[in-house]
């Protein structure tokens, strides 16, 4: 299982984001990207991911799903 983060869900606000905080493994950051209509997206580094599923539950806007 990996999380997959829905872009439509997210607002990729690095201030609000619960996921960031909760990730044990640090794998979860903001990344400015002006091709972003928000004007950056919240991501997932795999390599650093365990897949355990605290980023879905934490989510503040139920915009990760285990896949
Ligand atoms: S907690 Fe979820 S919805 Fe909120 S900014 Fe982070 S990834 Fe996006
Ligand atoms: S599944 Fe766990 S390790 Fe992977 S990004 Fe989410 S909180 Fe971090």
């Amino acid at each position: 299982m990996r999380p997959v983060i829905l872009k439509e869900k997210c607002p990729a606000q690095a201030n609000i984001c619960k996921a960031i905080i909760a990730c044990p493994n640090h794998a979860i950051s903001y990344v400015e990207d002006d091709d972003e209509p928000l004007g950056g997206r919240i991501e997932i580094d795999h390599a650093k991911c365990t897949g355990c599923g605290t980023c879905a539950k934490e989510c503040c806007g139920m915009a990760i799903i285990m896949e």
